[in-house]
C-alpha cells in the first residue's frame, strides 16, 4: 500500500542561502537513480523529498525493490522510508496506521512483538502533540489487532516501530527507515579526477570524494604489452561500479610503458616507483585541464607502502600544480577494506592481475625521495615532457 517514499537528509539541512541548490541537486540525482522506472514524480517539500507515482497509486513490489536498491546509493540522503501519505487529519491517519501496524504485528513470527509508535509533528497547528498522536495510534492498532497481540516498548529495542510524521501539507506513516550513505549530493562540488588503480584503496578514495559532492572522472595507467588486457578490464569493472553512485564519469586509459622504459634506461633503479607516480600525476593533471577536473584524487594512505611515506608523498605531490586530495591518508587498511566491501568494489579489486607499477619495479625502492633529486633524474630523460604529452594525447576514453 506504500504510495510514497519519504527521503530525509541531514547535512544539506545545515546549509544557509544556497540550500536550494543542494536540494535541487539531490532531486536531480534521485531522478537519475530511478530513471529505469517510468511515471515517477520526485518533488521537494520543506526538509524532505517525496517520491511518488504520477498517478498517485501505490508502488508495485518490483518498483519498491528498484527504489530501495537505488536510493541506498544516493549521496546526500541520510535515510528514506516507504510510506503511506495521507491528509493532515487524524480521521485519515488512524485507519492507515492501524492497517500498516496490524499487518506487521500479525505477521511477526517470533512470539509477541514489542511495538511502539514514534510520532513527529512539524505542523505546530495540528491539535495533537506528538505524545497524543502516539497514544491515539497505539489504541487504533490495538483495536484492530486485539490488545493481547503485542506489548508496548517505547525504547529503540522495540521489534516493530510505526513512524508517523505530521507536516503542514501532508502526513506520512511508515514501518522502516533505510539508511543511505549521507554526505552531499554528487554534482554540488566541482568535478575531480581520480587516479584509479586495480587496488582496493583508490576506488574507496573516489567514492569518499563523490560522497562529498564531487563527480569523478577516472584515469588508469597500464603498461601493455608488459601488463595483460585484464589489468584494464578490471579497472573498467571498478569504474562501472563507482558510476552507479553518480550520473557519469569517464575512465581515461593511458599506456605508461614507453615512459617506464625511458626510466628503466636512464634513471637510478631505486627511484623508479616515485618517478612513475610523478609522471602519472602530471599526465592526470594535463588530462584534468582538458576535462575541466579541478583536483586529483589518490588512494594514498600514510605509510602503507614505500611510495606512501611522508617524503615520497611530498615528492609526488610536488610534481603537479593542482590540489591533490588523499581522503584515505589517515585510514587503516582494515577500515578501507570494510568500506570497499560496502561499496561493492572489494570483490573486483581482490581479483589478482598484474599492476602497472610492478613493471620494472625496483627490488629496493627509495622511501625518502627529494623533489630536487627526482628532477635531476627526470632531466636524464631527454624527451621527458614529450613522452608525457604523447601519453596524455593517446588516451582511450571509456564511459
Ligand atoms: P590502491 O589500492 O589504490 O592501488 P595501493 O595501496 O596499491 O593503492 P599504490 O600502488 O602505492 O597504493 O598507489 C597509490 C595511489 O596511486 C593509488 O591509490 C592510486 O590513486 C594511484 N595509482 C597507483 N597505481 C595506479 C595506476 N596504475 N593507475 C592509476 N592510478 C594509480
Ligand atoms: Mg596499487
Amino acid at each position: 500500500m506504500y504510495n510514497c517514499i519519504i527521503c530525509r537528509y541531514h547535512e544539506i539541512a545545515t546549509k544557509g542561502n544556497n540550500r536550494g541548490m543542494f536540494e535541487r541537486c539531490l532531486v536531480e540525482n534521485i531522478r537519475h537513480l530511478l530513471k529505469s522506472l517510468s511515471g515517477i514524480r520526485v518533488s521537494r517539500v520543506r526538509g524532505r523529498v517525496r517520491v511518488e507515482r504520477t498517478d498517485n497509486a501505490p508502488f508495485t513490489a518490483e518498483e519498491l525493490q528498484v527504489i530501495k536498491s537505488q536510493l541506498v546509493k544516493c549521496f546526500g540522503l541520510e535515510n528514506f522510508s516507504p510510506a503511506v501519505i495521507t491528509e493532515v487529519d487524524m480521521e485519515k491517519i488512524r485507519p492507515v496506521a492501524a492497517e500498516l501496524a496490524a499487518e506487521a504485528v500479525n505477521s511477526f513470527a517470533d512470539g509477541k512483538p514489542a511495538f511502539r509508535v514514534r510520532a513527529r509533528r512539524s505542523n505546530k497547528r495540528f491539535p495533537l502533540t506528538s505524545k497524543d498522536i502516539e497514544i491515539d495510534l497505539v489504541s487504533a492498532v490495538a483495536e484492530k489487532t486485539g490488545t493481547d497481540k503485542f506489548t508496548i516498548d517505547l525504547s529503540n529495542a522495540a521489534d516493530i516501530t510505526l513512524g508517523c510524521e505530521v507536516r503542514d501539507e501532508f502526513a506520512v506513516l511508515f514501518m522502516e527507515s533505510i539508511s543511505a550513505p549521507g554526505g552531499l549530493p554528487v554534482g554540488c562540488n566541482p568535478r575531480v579526477m581520480t587516479l584509479l588503480s586495480g587496488g582496493i584503496d583508490s576506488p574507496v578514495a573516489a567514492w569518499l570524494i563523490m560522497k562529498r559532492g564531487s563527480p569523478c572522472d577516472f584515469i588508469t595507467f597500464h603498461s601493455a604489452p608488459y601488463t595483460p588486457p585484464e589489468t584494464v578490464e578490471k579497472v573498467q569493472r571498478v569504474a562501472a561500479k563507482l558510476n552507479e553512485y553518480q550520473m557519469w564519469g569517464t575512465l581515461c586509459i593511458a599506456n605508461l610503458s614507453e615512459f617506464q622504459k625511458a626510466v628503466r634506461d636512464n634513471c637510478k633503479e631505486k627511484f623508479r616507483t616515485v618517478l612513475y607516480r610523478r609522471a602519472m600525476m602530471r599526465i592526470a593533471e594535463i588530462v584534468s585541464r582538458h576535462r575541466k577536473c579541478h583536483a586529483l584524487v589518490t588512494g594514498d594512505s600514510l605509510g602503507q607502502v614505500a611510495s606512501q611515506t611522508v617524503p615520497n608523498m611530498y615528492s609526488v605531490g610536488k610534481a603537479v600544480d593542482m590540489l591533490v586530495l588523499r581522503p584515505l591518508v589517515g585510514t587503516d587498511k582494515l577500515d578501507c577494506i570494510r568500506l570497499a566491501e560496502e561499496i561493492g568494489t572489494l570483490e573486483i579489486s581482490n581479483v589478482q592481475v598484474p599492476d602497472s607499477c610492478t613493471v620494472f619495479a625496483p627490488s629496493s625502492p627509495c622511501t625518502a625521495s627529494e623533489p630536487e633529486i627526482l628532477e635531476q633524474e627526470e632531466a636524464k630523460i631527454p624527451d621527458y615532457w614529450q613522452i608525457l604529452e604523447k601519453i596524455a594525447g593517446n588516451l582511450e576514453e571509456w564511459a
